[in-house]
Order: C-alpha cells, then structure tokens, then sequence
C-alpha cells in the first residue's frame, strides 16, 4: 500500500499486524499490502494514513443536525434545542444513538474518540440503578462500532457562575465534585478520563478537587469557547477562565483545553508554558458563530493542537484539518500558517510504526475530488473529504469498508428517529 510512513508518503508499505498493534512495517517491499497474523492479507489502493483522532465528541448532538439549523438561532437557542433532545434519552436509546454516530466516526476514519459526557442521571436527577448505567452504553456503543473510545467523564454542578441546575441539567449533576469522584470510580472501563464542564458549570472551590480526583489521568475542560463566559468570568472572579485552572493546578501536559477560542496574550502564554492540548473544533465553532481561536499562536507557545467534531454538525476529520489553516487564512488574511504534514500530524493519534496501535485510514485518491492531486499529504488535507475513505482498521480489526453506508444510514434515522421529542 502506499502510505503515510515517518512524516513522508512511501510506497509497497507492506505492514504486518498481530495483537492489534504494528509488528512490522516495510516500505518498498515485495508485497504491497497489510496483513493480520493469523488472517488474510489485503492489498489496499490509494493512500493509508494513521487513524484520525476525534479527541473532542458528544455522542448525542448527532441527533441535532440539519435540525437546530432550520431557523435562525443564536448559541443560546441552540443550546436549547439539545437540551430538549437530553431530556428524552435513556441508556438504551442512548446506546443505540451513541453506536450509529461512533459507526459513522468509523466510516470517516476516525479510530479513536474522547466522549465528553456529562448525561448522567435520570430525567428527575435521581442516579439509575448503575450510576454509570450512561457512561457503560457509551463504552458498549463504541466497542460495536469498532473504535476505541476514552470517555471524559464531565463533572456538572451548576447552570451558571453562582447559580444552580435547572432544566435538563438536572440529569448532569452529581451534587459536588466530591459525589462526582466516587461516582466516576466505579466506571468499568480501560479509559476513563474527566473532564470540568466549563468554569461555569464547576464552581472554584470544587474545581481543585476535580483536579485532584483525576490525577495522571486526561482532563478535559470547555474553555472561552463564548465571549461571554469571559466576561462573567471576570465579573465573578477577576481573572479570565484560563487563569482561574491555572490558579487551581488545572493545566499540564494530561490536560485539553477544547475550544480555547478567545484568549488572552497572558492565557496563550499559560496553555504554552503549562504544555497544554488545545482542542479546536472548527467546524462546530464555525456552526455556533463561536469564532477563530489563535492556533498557530497556542502551538508556537508550547501547547499541543488536537481536533474533535464536537456537535457532530459535521463529522469529517479532513475538514477539520482543513479548517485550522484556513480559518487562520480568513483571520489574519495571510496564507501559510501551516503544512499538510503538520496539519495530518494534528488530525491522526498515532503513526504507522512497529508497536503502534494498528489503525489504518485508507482514501481513494482517484476519486472526483481526489484525482489528479498527487496522492500524497496534501490530498489527504487539501482535497479528501470523509467520503473518500474506503477502508478503515481500528485496532488491527476491520471497522469499515465502504459497503457498509446504506447500514449505517439506516441506524442514523432510526436511532435520531427515536429521540426526537
Ligand atoms: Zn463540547
């Protein structure tokens, strides 16, 4: 196969995978192909990435879309809309949810997600009678679906600075951060990550003990995705939202900062020195007129760029890719902010390289977007959309093929279908 292999596009990459991880990796080789051991071996046309990482996802926003588009909005309304849709689900439709969108991820080339799940409990509050009854369906979602999933287990306690749930928001509390913790201790599952909703949801005092029940462990946090959680940042506290984690030991090289989007010089300065990810979700910033975060200017700080689809409006890793260079182009009207290879090295988790993960993302590059475009990283990142995978391994198995979309098509509108309110 001809393949992204160490920062260039080589050809004949025969790879060979037992146990789900790389054991071997040939370029130039005799045999042009992957091959699982014991299983086949399978020759792949076109050109083979590393899998793509959707490090930011909430798995049931993928029932709003095309919907909360159909009349003019605000971030605010929108935010309505799905907290009608969390109001309605329960762990089996959520499930069923949770795996048509997570096969749809695989059908994209997406190998690995972070789940940001805050819907914990039941319509009324009250915990169901597995506590993680929420949580397990999404683990069980993902392992149908094929990929692998780490799920950011969101601590929610009040709707605004000072001010408790109300609503649906019932459902994501769990009281304090110290009920959230215990709670979150009894996930039955390899990859449990945490997440502070935001410095709205998580009050100041409690953000500390978040930080301290998560340890070594990923924690993720919505960050200055909204002008104006800053300015009631300030007016509550008198610092921005980023200096408030930082003040409370919430920044480092586990942590995601998802969306940092509006920032200060100071705040730049912080998620750099502290190696912070920062996570941008270009095309869901772009549907909530969220605006364009400083992505080059985070990178060249010292934190680490990482993408996700977030909403789910549209769920295309290449786009995403695609978009932190040109929303940089419309923001500061220069070209050039980035290379494909540094843009491809964002969007995928892991290399082709003996003891990795076996993922492996293939795209068509004869198809009519892709053809002609020299099959190499700028197709992958200037050409390719979603539609031009044809073959994905996750974790040296099988996930997608290309034959499978009129299925998944048909789990998408049932599932939505069932939670519409
Ligand atoms: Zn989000």
């Amino acid at each position: 196969m001809r393949a992204w292999v160490d920062g260039a596009v080589r050809d004949s990459v025969l790879v060979e995978i037992a146990d789900g991880r790389f054991t071997s990796v040939t370029p130039d080789s005799e045999v042009d192909a992957f091959h699982r051991v014991p299983g086949e071996t399978r020759i792949l046309p076109g050109l083979t990435l590393p899998g793509l990482a959707n490090c930011h996802s909430h798995a049931f926003h993928r029932a709003l879309r095309g919907r909360t588009q159909r009349e003019r909005g605000t971030f605010w309304t929108w935010r309505d809309h799905m907290y009608a849709v969390a109001a309605t689900l329960t762990p089996d439709s959520y499930f069923e949810l949770a795996r048509a969108t997570y096969r749809e991820m695989a059908a994209t080339g997406i190998t690995s997600v972070g789940e940001f799940h805050y819907l914990h409990h039941q319509p009324d509050g009250t915990p169901y009678d597995d506590p993680n009854a929420m949580g397990h369906a999404l683990v069980a979602a993902a392992a149908e679906a094929g990929i692998r999933i780490s799920l950011l287990d969101t601590c929610y306690l009040s709707s605004g600075f000072g001010r408790p749930v109300e609503g649906a928001q019932v459902r994501y509390t769990d009281g304090d951060a110290d009920r959230w913790a215990e709670r979150v201790d009894a996930i039955d599952h390899a990859y449990v990550g945490a997440a502070i909703h935001s410095v709205r949801a998580v009050p100041r005092e409690q953000i500390r003990t978040v930080v301290e029940a998560t340890g070594t462990r990923p924690l993720h946090v919505h960050l200055s995705e909204q002008v104006a959680e800053n300015d009631a940042c300030l007016a509550t506290y008198g610092v921005t939202p980023t200096q408030l984690l930082h003040d409370a030991g919430a920044l480092g090289p586990t942590t995601s900062a998802v969306h940092a989007t509006h920032l200060t010089g100071a705040d730049i300065t912080q998620l750099g020195e502290t190696t912070t990810y920062a996570c941008f979700c270009p095309t869901t910033e772009r549907d909530l007129g969220d605006g364009i975060g400083p992505g080059r200017a985070l990178q060249r700080a010292g934190a680490r760029l990482t993408l996700g689809s977030d909403s789910h409006a549209v769920v295309d890793l290449f786009e995403e890719m695609r978009a932190l260079e040109m929303d940089e182009r419309l923001a500061t009207k220069e070209r050039g902010h980035w290379s494909a290879a540094e843009l491809l090295d964002i969007g995928t988790s892991g290399r082709i390289a003996v003891g990795e993960r076996a993922d492996l993302v293939t795209i068509d590059t004869a198809s009519p977007r892709t053809a002609g475009t020299g099959a190499d990283e700028h197709t992958a990142v200037y050409a390719a959309t979603a539609a031009d995978v044809v073959h994905v391994v996750a974790g040296g198995q099988v996930a997608y093929t290309g034959a499978d979309d009129e299925a998944i098509g048909r789990e998408l509108a049932d599932a939505i279908e069932k939670v519409h309110p």
